[in-house]
């Protein structure tokens, strides 16, 4: 019986362990999962969400105005300060931003979109022949895709920082609730953000 609880409590820790490195999260629209690091003075989050959630359809862009929103949306993430709104006193910096999706070229998501066109062109190509055999119905049902957002900062005053304020939902009226989980100085934490409640503190 001891042997069996002990057995128990090390893979308790294995898997709190292993959550911020993201097990397949189940696809829920309005749901979105964040993982966020401070390990000194850095601060790390990686965002995972139905790209429902941030943008109108959930498959390779394929008309111009799809494109623009795509780019849109890029354009906004990369600005993740104004996103991801650190404890002002703690002096944090944004360093990186790295956007992936399953079904965008990683150039429509690198900032601007620039040097995209000639892919994207081909892609287009293929993506209507596609779309054809599987009928003209105009539905587009390619299944259902994500986002990843990855994000870093470093601050100057790491001992300041205890907050972080979490604008998405303002900004992605469509996304309406994220659970997360924090690595933070002295421990682990989870917690649930909702527009109502949108600030995470320890
Ligand atoms: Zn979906």
């Amino acid at each position: 019986m001891k042997i069996l609880r002990i057995f128990f409590i090390v893979l308790g820790g294995f898997v709190v362990l292993g959550a911020p490195a993201f097990a397949r999260e189940a696809h829920v629209h309005g749901l979105a999962h964040m993982n966020v690091g401070v390990e000194g003075e850095k601060v790390e989050i990686k965002l995972v969400s139905p790209l429902a959630n941030v943008i109108s359809f959930e498959y390779r862009p394929e008309t111009d105005a799809q494109k623009k929103e795509v780019r849109n949306m890029a354009a906004v993430m990369r600005k993740a300060d104004s996103l991801f709104v650190l404890s002002a006193e703690a002096g944090c910096r944004l360093k990186e931003v790295s956007l992936e999706s399953g079904v965008m070229d990683d150039c429509m998501l690198s900032s601007g979109g620039a040097g995209c066109a000639e892919i994207a062109h081909a892609r287009h190509e293929g993506g209507k022949r596609e779309a054809h055999e599987h009928g003209a119905s105009g539905d587009h049902d390619h299944g259902h895709a994500g986002l990843e957002v990855e994000v870093s900062f470093m601050c100057r005053h790491p001992e300041k920082l205890n907050s972080m304020k979490v604008d998405l939902f303002r900004v992605f009226p469509n996304l309406h609730e994220m659970e997360v989980q924090m690595v933070i100085p002295g421990g682990q934490k989870a917690a649930e953000l909702t527009p109502e409640s949108n600030t995470l503190r320890w």
